[in-house]
């Protein structure tokens, strides 16, 4: 095998979510942020950023209801108590995903039941989510990973035939599309995530959706300590936290959604533009995105054949990252969810293992054989950051990188 090193002049700097080179942060947010403290009012019971958010981002996806929140599995977290569940109810998720979109399940008491995923795009299908029903399954979470979406017909059509409702965890797909349609407004609540990678950011953040006012209410209340504020006689009515936005983060909220049509819109050119620079190369299939969808491409996840390019995903990660400076994972989540130890060994509250004490056998059964599409799915990941602030430079240099290392590995 013959190893090029480029001279470090030739290696280029990517723009990172992590730092202000890869985020669109600037006088806007500033600007909005010294108007929120001049104002002397930072609670979002009071003051008009938070409120302001909330109207204007559930007008631009063409929603009722649009409720701020604290972060994106407080999202999460508030759409399953709203759904209600009954302690050992069973909410069917998908085995890869972040954990913020995991652990509420248990927070609220019900049982996670993990479906297996399609290896071609990562996320779950109806096919995969049948078998995982029962007669206590309570709601479906659906996760858009990466920003590409679900096959939502027809899981909406499983999930309506048994009257189960849906839960789009959209943390990574602000914008994206399916058959025409903005995700999260398909299902019956939508949840995002404002954290510091996301589309657009706040540090930390989130925001639900949802068109039914019986949910719309109940998410309000549990982002409140269940408190009814402007009610008659107020009173806390269940148990509930206090999930509040600060009028600090609304006010950059604010400022960040007028540029987030503009950042989909990059992401999605500069991943068409790569995928075109990549057609043809031997041993990687570039992100497959279903007929008339459109994905707001978080990232860009090449899936890479080991038969073809010896060490897979983390051969071709190694030689990115060591000749080039580009960075990516392989594996996404390192393992399937239900491998980490909090579901493996059933770490809860004390030692009680509770709520897991209350599950059927089988819905907690994590026999590998369950999870082909997951397992082979991990096996071939490569995840490589995408970012609104890539140019022209930035795609040719990644898919030449890409195509030398390819060249220099394939058999
Ligand atoms: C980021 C993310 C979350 C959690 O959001 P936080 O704001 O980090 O709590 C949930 N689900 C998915 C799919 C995510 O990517």
């Amino acid at each position: 095998m013959t190893t090029t090193v480029l001279p470090s002049t030739e290696i280029i700097t990517l723009p990172s979510d992590q730092d202000a080179s890869g985020r669109t942060l600037g006088s806007e947010e500033i600007a909005a942020i010294t108007e929120a403290i001049h104002t002397g009012t930072l609670t979002s019971t009071k003051g008009k950023f938070v409120k302001t958010l909330e109207k204007r981002f559930a007008e631009m996806i063409g929603v009722k209801h649009a409720y701020a929140c604290a972060s994106g599995s407080a999202a999460v977290h508030i759409a399953i108590a709203a759904i209600d569940p009954e302690p050992g109810d069973e909410i069917v998720t998908t085995s890869i995903t972040d954990m913020g979109a995991l652990t509420p399940i248990l927070y609220q008491g019900a049982i996670p039941v993990f479906a297996d995923v399609d290896p071609k795009t990562w996320n779950v299908t109806a096919e995969t989510l049948e078998p995982c029903l029962s007669d206590r399954t309570k709601a479906i979470i659906v996760t858009h990973l990466f920003g590409n979406p679900c096959e939502m017909d027809a899981i909406m059509q499983l999930a309506q035939s048994r009257k189960i409702p849906v839960i789009e965890d959209t943390a990574q797909a602000f914008l994206a599309k399916h058959r025409g349609q903005y995700v999260a407004t398909i299902g019956d609540i939508g949840c995002f995530s404002l954290q510091q990678g996301k589309h657009i950011t706040t540090g930390e953040g989130g925001i639900v959706v949802t068109n039914d006012d019986a949910l719309a209410r109940r998410l309000f209340l549990l982002i409140n300590k269940a408190f009814g504020y402007g009610d008659p006689n107020p009173d806390h009515y269940f148990i509930a936290l206090n999930y509040r936005m600060n009028e600090l983060t609304g006010a950059v909220a604010l400022a960040q959604l007028d540029k987030l049509h503009w950042s989909v819109q990059q992401r999605q050119s500069t991943a068409n533009q790569l995928s075109e620079l990549l057609v043809g190369v031997r041993g990687i299939e570039t992100p497959y995105v279903a007929p008339g969808n459109a994905s707001s491409f978080w990232k860009y996840c090449l899936r890479v054949d080991g038969d073809v390019i010896p060490g897979g995903a983390v051969g071709l990660a190694k030689k990115l990252k060591d000749e080039r400076g580009i960075f990516s994972a392989p594996r996404y989540i390192q393992k399937p969810a239900f491998q980490c130890q909090v579901f493996a060994e059933q770490r809860t509250f004390g030692n009680s293992r509770w709520p897991f004490t209350l599950a059927r056998p089988e819905a907690v059964d994590y026999s590998r054989d369950k999870f082909p599409g997951t397992f082979s799915g991990l096996e071939s990941i490569l995840v490589l950051p995408w970012n609104e602030r890539y140019t022209d430079e930035h795609v040719h240099y990644i898919a030449d990188s890409i195509q030398q290392a390819v060249s220099e590995l394939a058999n």
